[in-house]
Order: structure tokens, then C-alpha cells, then sequence
């Protein structure tokens, strides 16, 4: 069985790493012409420039991927995994305190291992292309800010999680997933008020000329409730982007400063008709959803597989630690969950796609967001030529040439539809 779990975990890693090779061969050996809405815009020399900097990101992907790959190996198949367990078995008392060690020393592991990378990413990589704002002290602030954050957050979830498992050994699978609902709805109310601004600075859309027309594209949209704001991610990175979040009260579109001062007042309009197409689509409220019936059936079957006492066998074992267990099966989660993500990716591209529809009605065409979207992939450094099989597994957003060249041909649908 053991050898058997192996091979599949080496299997999905080779399709991984297959994966990235197609996209990166594929973007070198593509022929770089671009469609008449990138003219003026993207040169050969941005082409360049975007080529190296996507380079650079799959060389530090990869030598990421590979340690990972490695570590999991070595924990897993090797006895570290049964010896860890005693490890931490023999250093507390107690069902909830050992499980919450069992998890919470690997957590700072996989941070500690992550912090060379994270320093790499900022200082060098993307310090060399331009992007990196930040200084090394705003860093180390974020870092333990984060530390100090996810700490809490693990201790309660993992902590409420373990207390209602021993508490009610028969149906603690229906009381885990109430806990997590109610604490993930908690948390995105609570969020935006409470942890984004220890790290970011959120405040109104500072261009005065932009707020009637801002005021005008919210009442055409019929969306009341909510704000639009901006957020100064230009002190971390110069990347821009913008998004949109919550749901009921606490709903609101955040764009970067960076997108502000890289798009025309028309581009930015655009954009946010598409982020309030998000909105009135329901897409985080579906979202929401879905992912609790998803929750709820996973917790039922953690809690079956939990008591079938089948899971040590796996890896040859005849016992484990019921946090060991939940990391096992976790970890088996994450590998199957390789074989969901083309389904979800072509649901989050569905969805794209209809934001970006509900914008070409509200704003009359897709000329706008098409040029906002092409100066973004220009500022952004955007890989242009991702592999088609890359783009259906992976791509959360439709690839930008296709994206533009359907937006550019966009039609009304007639505004039946909201
Ligand atoms: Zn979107």
C-alpha cells in the first residue's frame, strides 16, 4: 500500500512538473505577434523584458517545488513521520495540547524553510525587475504581523476544532464544519476591519475627477451598499491589481493605487465595472456556498475514514496519533485536489468571463477594459503565451491575448440580463 501511495504522489508530481515545462518551453518557442490591440503597447523589448522576468519566477518555482517535493518524501516514507508523532506524543499531555503541537511545530517548520525563499522572491527577484517597494524593515514587520495573525487564528480554529472532536466523539464531524462556517463568515466580516488594515492602508478613491463617474457606473450597476476604495500596495511591490470582497454590508471593490496611477480614468471605470459584475453576479456568494457543502461533505468523510482505523495502513503503519492522521489525510486531499483544479479553474475563468460581459453592458463596449487590461499586462511584465493545456489547468482568469480579443468584438447583451 505504502508503495502504492508512493507511486501516485510521484506520479501528479511528474504531470506538475511536466506542466510547467510545456509552459515554459512553450513560451520560449512561441512566435511573439500580437494582436493590433497591443500595438503601441507591448514592444519586443517588453516582450523581452516579460520573458526573463517569467523565467526567473519558474527557476525559483521550480527549486521551491523541488524542496517540497523532497521534504514530503523524506517526512512521509522515511520513519520520520511515526517518529515525529512519539516526538510529540512524549512532550505534552492531553488530546488537544498534543494536536495542536503536532501541527503548530510543523507550521513554524514550513515558515522557517519559507523565509530564505520569501527574502529571495522580494529582495532579488523582484527588486531586480523593478517591482520590489519594500524595505527590509516593512518585511520583517509583515512577516511577524502575519506570525502573530496566523497564530491566533491556528490556536482558535485548530484549538475549537480538537476541543468539539473530543468533546463529541459521534457526530463531531456536523459541530467542525458549524464551527468552521460560522468562523470563516466571522472572519470575513471581520477581516476588512480588523486584520487587512494592520497591513494595509485603505482609504477613498483619491481622484476626485473620478467620482461621478464612479457615482454613475454604481447607481447604472444598482449596486448601493458598499465602497470603493483604494489601497496603497504601492508601498510593498509595484504590482497593480484590483479586486472585490464581502458580502452583505461589508461588500466593497478595492483597486491599488498602482492601477490608478497606470490607467486612464475610462481604463479604471472599466475595470471596476467589471469588479461590480462580480458582485451582481453573486460570484463570492456562490463561492461561499459552495465550498460549505464541499466542507461539510469532507468533514463527514475525515470523520469516516478517521474511525475506520484505516488510514496508518497506508504507509505500513499500525498506528497513529489522531493529528497525524488528519495530516495524512489532508495531505491526501491536497493530492487529489490536483485532479479538481481544471474544474475549478475553467469555473473561476466562467465567471471572468461574465464579470467581463456584465462590464461591456454597463459601460456600452470591452474597447476600455481591453486597454486597461493590456497596460496592465504591460506594467505587470505578464507572461503572454502561456500553453493552452497550462492555461485550462491552471488560469483563474482567461489568457489576456484571447481576453482582448474577445472584449474588443464584445457585444451588449441587451440588458435583460443583470
Ligand atoms: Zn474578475
Amino acid at each position: 500500500m505504502k508503495l502504492l501511495l508512493l507511486g501516485f504522489y510521484l506520479l501528479v508530481t511528474t504531470a506538475r512538473f511536466a506542466l510547467d515545462w510545456l509552459n515554459l518551453h512553450h513560451r520560449q518557442r512561441a512566435e511573439k505577434t500580437l494582436p493590433a490591440a497591443f500595438a503601441g503597447q507591448i514592444d519586443s523589448e517588453r516582450l523581452e523584458k516579460s520573458d526573463a522576468y517569467a523565467l526567473a519566477g519558474d527557476k525559483l518555482g521550480l527549486v521551491e517545488d523541488l524542496l517540497g517535493v523532497l521534504l514530503t518524501l523524506l517526512f512521509l516514507f522515511t520513519g520520520l513521520f511515526p517518529w515525529y508523532d512519539r516526538l510529540v506524543a512524549g512532550m505534552a499531555e492531553g488530546f488537544i495540547l498534543n494536536g495542536l503541537l503536532f501541527f503548530g511545530l510543523l507550521t513554524l517548520a514550513q515558515l522557517l524553510i519559507g523565509v530564505p525563499f520569501s527574502l529571495y522572491r522580494n529582495f532579488v527577484l523582484e527588486a531586480r525587475f523593478g517591482f520590489n517597494r519594500m524595505s527590509f524593515k516593512l518585511w520583517l514587520l509583515d512577516t511577524l504581523k502575519s506570525l502573530l495573525v496566523g497564530g491566533i487564528l491556528f490556536a482558535l480554529l485548530a484549538g475549537g476544532s480538537l476541543w468539539l472532536v473530543a468533546a463529541a466523539p459521534q457526530s463531531w464531524w456536523l459541530w467542525v464544519w458549524g464551527f468552521w462556517a460560522g468562523m470563516s463568515l466571522f472572519l470575513l466580516y471581520l477581516s476588512p476591519v480588523l486584520i487587512e488594515p494592520l497591513f494595509f492602508k485603505f482609504s477613498p478613491l483619491a481622484k476626485p475627477e473620478l467620482e461621478d463617474g464612479v457615482r454613475e457606473l454604481l447607481s447604472k450597476a444598482g449596486v448601493q451598499a458598499g465602497k470603493v476604495l483604494q489601497v496603497d500596495a504601492s508601498k510593498r511591490s509595484g504590482h497593480s491589481n484590483a479586486y472585490f470582497t464581502g458580502i452583505g454590508k461589508v461588500k466593497r471593490v478595492v483597486l491599488f493605487d498602482t492601477l490608478l496611477e497606470q490607467l486612464e480614468d475610462n481604463e479604471l471605470l472599466a475595470v471596476l465595472a467589471h469588479e461590480l459584475g462580480h458582485w451582481r453576479c453573486g460570484h463570492l456568494r456562490n463561492q461561499l456556498i459552495k465550498s460549505q457543502i464541499v466542507a461539510l461533505a469532507s468533514c463527514w468523510l475525515a470523520f469516516y475514514l478517521l474511525n475506520s482505523g484505516w488510514l496508518p495502513g497506508l504507509l505500513g503503519l499500525s498506528q497513529l496519533s489522531f493529528a497525524a492522521q488528519v495530516l495524512l489525510l489532508s495531505w491526501l486531499a491536497s493530492l487529489l485536489g490536483f485532479f479538481w483544479t481544471p474544474v475549478s479553474s475553467w469555473w473561476s475563468r466562467r465567471q471572468e468571463r461574465q464579470a467581463d460581459q456584465f462590464a461591456i453592458d454597463l459601460v456600452g463596449s470591452g474597447k476600455q477594459l481591453a486597454s486597461g487590461l493590456v497596460k496592465l499586462a504591460r506594467e505587470n511584465l505578464s507572461n503572454l503565451f502561456p500553453h493552452p493545456l497550462y492555461v485550462a489547468i491552471y488560469y483563474s482568469h482567461p489568457a489576456l491575448v484571447a481576453r482582448v480579443l474577445w472584449l474588443e468584438q464584445g457585444k451588449k447583451t441587451g440588458g435583460s440580463k443583470k
